[in-house]
């Protein structure tokens, strides 16, 4: 073994991370004798957004401690209590860090940092949106702040009755309207609606400059891309060891990730390419038959109405359903599984069609008691626990649930519950797949893994799939069409037909005022910076998605 692990090495069954010899040296914090071991740093940079992009336990929230004076590095020394600031100091000499860290330390910097758990915030902080975020408001901006993300309508409202959505922006403003040098926002996308990303991601970005530092972890890609000047990868094996890779320029630092390589460092962190699908209008020819249709419909839901546009889903085709929060698209998934009905309408299919269904919300109910996490997989597909097939590799390893197979379902973490209901949903033999939200939750690798299998399945099944998702680069990976829903959130929704993806994301970017383009090297969508010559190329020539 190298060193870095008491548990056997897990090098030999990856043999993907290839650690260099000298990589020992350049440890910067463990947690305890056997606890996760972290390698260098990111590099904060004066007036520009670093992204910080990886997988779930890699170290991403402990490297922002550091650089956020949280958590005083120990430079892997467990056999000390405390290594002092001139010795942390001493070991990044000569480089930028050490300029940061030595400001850090000398008390010159100060630190706004919105953290990625935000949920027990109501239980901490008492009072109305407003009071909190007059509480917090340095700069006295909070108000014009919080207009700039939809958040003026809810100054009065008391916390405890906030959405996670809600709360999240309340959060953001508030670490935005500190007078800090230092703003930090780990995972900001959670629990928002695609609007709701772009407009917060605008609000970072137009606070950037000179003499001010930021820092972002997230995990949607088009997000992180639109956000960051620079990126660091991590990349190890998560809960054991984390690297921080050298800084790259974002858009070859996303490509590398996405290619599993890291050039300069000559580093492979996957063994397989994420490539994008360039050949969805190909696989929208292939689908010929129809599976489901459904006519005009009316879907009422307490004081909530929703309007179904007709449409149809066919064998082999994957449709993206989105719009805002609270508009109507997991009514519309339910009332497809037959769970609510209509007014008038009915959806109807050519065949009995085996449906799986992945709800939102993943409480413990939904799992059956005393039944561990192999039992579950078991029970939908015993190939799901079956080591080397094709269902195994590709999602019960990828999602980590192979580490989870003797815990009690009713007992994971919700993270690892939504996992287990994505992986079962998945397992199953199906020919209609509904996915409520499967990306929330899940890290970057994650969700390709998740994109990937549900265009497999359909691909090689000729099975269908429904799939709600406001990470604007899964939808453009998976899906053939998509469903752009509109109306006023709350009350009435507009399900619209579904539409050929370009033409859908055409009609979702332009009601959100940004452009995207198709990369060439990689195929993937970008956010055009607003303003850049291709923004207002495409603007003008109203072109909101290129492809
Ligand atoms: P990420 O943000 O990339 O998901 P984290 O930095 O939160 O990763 O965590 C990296 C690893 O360090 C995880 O395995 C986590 O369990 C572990 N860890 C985090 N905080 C502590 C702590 N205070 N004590 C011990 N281990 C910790
Ligand atoms: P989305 O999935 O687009 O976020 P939903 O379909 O979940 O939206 O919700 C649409 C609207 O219906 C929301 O305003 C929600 O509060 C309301 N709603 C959801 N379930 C019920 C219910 N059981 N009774 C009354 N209203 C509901
Ligand atoms: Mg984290």
């Amino acid at each position: 073994g190298c060193g870095l692990c008491v548990k056997a090495c897990p090098f030999d069954a990856i043999a993907i991370v290839n650690l260099p010899e000298e990589l020992s040296e350049e440890a910067v914090h463990r947690y305890g004798v056997n606890g996760f071991k972290l390698f260098r740093l990111p590099i904060p940079k004066d007036g520009q957004i670093i992204g910080l992009l990886g997988k779930n336990g890699v170290g991403k929230t402990t490297a922002l401690k550091i650089l956020a004076g949280e958590l005083m590095p120990n430079l892997g020394r467990t056999d000390v209590k405390e290594v002092p600031a001139e010795e942390v100091l001493r070991h990044f000499r000569g480089s930028e860090l050490q300029t940061y860290l030595q400001k850090l330390y000398d008390g010159k910097l100060t630190v706004a940092h919105k953290v990625q758990y935000i949920d027990l915030v109501p239980r901490y902080l008492k009072g109305t949106v407003g009071e909190l975020l007059k509480r917090a408001d340095e700069r006295g901006v909070a108000r014009d702040l919080a207009q700039e993300v939809g958040l003026d309508a809810l100054w009065d409202r008391d916390v405890r009755n906030l959405s996670g959505g809600e709360l999240q922006r309340m959060v953001i403003v508030a670490t935005l309207s500190k007078d800090a040098n230092v703003y930090m926002f780990d995972e900001p996308s959670s629990y928002l609606d695609i609007r709701e990303r772009v407009r917060v991601s605008r609000l970072i970005r137009s606070e950037v400059k000179p003499g001010k530092y930021f820092l972002v972890v997230e995990h949607d890609l088009a997000m992180l891309d639109y956000l960051s000047d620079n990126v660091h990868i991590l990349y190890g094996e998560p809960g054991v060891y984390g690297i921080v890779s050298q800084p790259y320029g974002v858009r070859v630092g996303i490509n590398a990730f996405l290619d599993g390589y890291l050039q300069s460092e000559n580093m492979r962190i996957r063994s397989t390419p994420i490539i994008f699908s360039r050949s969805v209008q190909a696989a929208q020819q292939e689908a010929e038959y129809k599976y489901l249709e459904w006519t005009q419909a009316r879907v009422r839901l307490g004081d909530f109405t929703l309007d179904v546009m007709p449409g149809y889903i066919n064998g082999g085709e994957v449709i993206a359903v989105t719009g805002p929060n609270g508009i109507g698209k997991t009514t519309f998934i339910r009332y497809l599984t037959g769970e609510l009905k209509a007014d008038e309408g009915v959806p109807f299919s050519y065949r009995e069609l085996k449906v799986s269904y992945k709800p939102q919300y993943i409480g413990p109910d939904f799992f059956p008691e005393g039944m561990t996490v192999a039992d579950v997989l078991r029970s939908v597909n015993p190939e799901a626990i079956t080591t080397g097939t094709w269902l195994y590799i590709e999602l019960t390893e990828k999602l980590g649930l192979h580490r989870l197979f003797d815990r009690e379902a009713r007992e994971l973490s919700g993270g690892e519950m939504q996992k287990l209901a994505i992986a079962m949903s998945l397992s199953r033999e199906a020919d209609l797949y509904l996915l409520d939200e499967p990306s929330a939750h899940l890290d970057v690798e994650e969700r390709l893994a998740v994109g990937k299998i549900i265009r497999r399945l359909t691909e090689t099944r000729k099975a269908a799939a429904f799939v709600a998702e406001h990470d604007i680069m899964m939808i453009a990976m998976i899906s053939n069409r998509a469903m752009v829903f509109s109306g006023t959130p709350g009350v009435h929704g507009i399900a619209s037909s579904p539409a050929p993806l370009r033409a859908s994301m055409n009609e979702l970017l332009s009601q959100l005022g940004i452009t995207m383009r198709q990369e060439k090297e990689s195929g993937r969508p970008r956010i055009n910076k607003e303003g850049s010559y291709l923004d207002r190329l495409q603007k003008a020539r109203k072109v909101y998605f290129e492809v």
